[in-house]
């Protein structure tokens, strides 16, 4: 029986669950045997125990559990040849041929890598005498799938990662909680938000909640965006708007790349010459990835895990390593390489200050 293993690596997100859950009950259904591989790519390293057999009962309920329930971890072995090698002889001798990952673009890159150094892995594998030629005979190629895991939505080519929604739901419902307070002392609250390279989640959650200002990494306000803001603020005010509420993502740039701070904003909306509002910064931190997935996220999930593992069955030694994306509410297989270097040249577009570059780059749309 053929085998396949699903891991989970890099930052945990909701959902992450629910696809290792897909995963292996569909690697039963089309008679394959299920592993998981704990502790992300220092599982693969390591081997023993850390790779295990998984039944369908051992993911019952699976769905409604937050987190990671198989690890993950930052693996520094894994970016080093030698890491790598041990894992291919790991995954040899528990004769597993097809690895399914859910993670960010580091580890989905770290898997490609894998896969493309494959031959020479295990070429040298038998050179040195870690395995012989007929152990690695039937190991010929590598099969490679990646989940795209992350609450930030900062994956090129696809509508949605999973734990997106999760996290946005958490932002809003967290920013339903200050406003409450807001609103009872007229005051003001600054909230930032998760996303270093993306402002997906700032944004969305402005959207959501009605905010009365947003700053994200990919589109720094005008040169004066503190007039910008504290006018719109103030109009706001004088239609009897009691409450105000500004989010800033933990990456937001102005346009000569100084970060705007909380507490930056906090100054300028409580300046007494200006707003002069009693104002509180909330910094959500990690409660915006924890708890349980939301109903969307265990639907993505549950298709795009299922649609791994068919994936795993069409690959050829030509196709391209595939990672599991939605665009326009269908469930579509894309290549990984092109997907993971369009991600990192936004990154490197914000840090170079080539906000235009970064806005042109990304799928969402966005305008004034
Ligand atoms: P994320 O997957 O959330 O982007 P990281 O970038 O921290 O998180 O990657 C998670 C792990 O994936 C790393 O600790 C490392 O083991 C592996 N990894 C990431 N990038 C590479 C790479 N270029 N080569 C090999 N392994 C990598």
């Amino acid at each position: 029986k053929r085998r396949i293993a699903v891991m989970t690596s890099g930052g945990d997100s909701p959902g992450m669950n629910g696809a290792i859950r897909a995963v292996i009950r569909m690697a039963i259904e089309v008679g394959c045997e299920s592993y998981a591989v704990l502790e992300g790519y220092e599982g693969l390293v390591q081997g023993g125990d850390l790779i295990k057999r998984m039944d369908w009962e051992d993911v019952r309920g699976w769905q409604s559990e937050g987190g990671t329930l198989i690890g993950t971890a930052r693996c520094l072995a894994f970016y080093e040849r030698a890491g790598r090698l041990k894992g291919a002889k790991n995954m040899i001798l528990n004769g597993i041929d097809a690895l399914i990952i859910c993670g960010g673009d580091g580890s989905l890159t770290g898997a490609d890598k894998f896969r493309t150094e494959w031959p020479s892995l295990i070429g040298e594998l038998v050179k040195t005498g870690e395995l012989t030629q007929e152990q690695i005979d039937p190991f010929k190629q590598l099969n490679i799938v990646g989940l795209v895991g992350s609450i930030d939505n900062d994956m090129s080519g696809t509508d949605a990662t999973i734990g997106c929604f999760s996290a946005l739901a958490n932002i809003c419902e967290m920013i339903d909680k200050v406003e409450a307070t807001a609103a009872s002392h007229s005051r003001a609250f600054v909230v930032e938000v998760m996303g270093r390279h993306c402002g997906w989640l700032a944004l969305m959650a402005g959207v959501a909640t009605g905010a009365d200002f947003v700053f994200i990494p990919e589109k720094p306000r005008s040169e004066n965006w503190r007039d910008e803001m504290c006018k719109v603020i103030a109009r706001h005010r004088e239609i009897g708007k009691r409450k105000t509420i500004v989010i800033v993502a933990e990456g937001a740039h102005d346009m000569q790349g100084n970060k705007i701070s909380s507490e930056m904003l906090r100054e300028l909306l409580a300046d007494k010459k200006g707003l002069a509002l009693d104002t509180r910064i909330t910094v959500l931190g990690h409660v915006q990835r924890g708890g349980t997935a939301c109903a969307y996220d265990r639907y993505l999930a549950t298709l795009q895990g299922v649609e791994a593992v068919r994936a795993v069955l069409d690959a050829t030694p030509d196709t391209p390593t595939p990672f599991i994306a939605i665009n326009e509410n269908k469930i579509t297989r894309k290549p990984l390489v092109q997907a993971v270097l369009d991600t990192q040249a936004v990154a490197k577009a914000i840090e170079n200050q080539d906000f235009e570059r970064a806005m042109s780059l990304r799928d969402t749309e966005f305008s004034d």
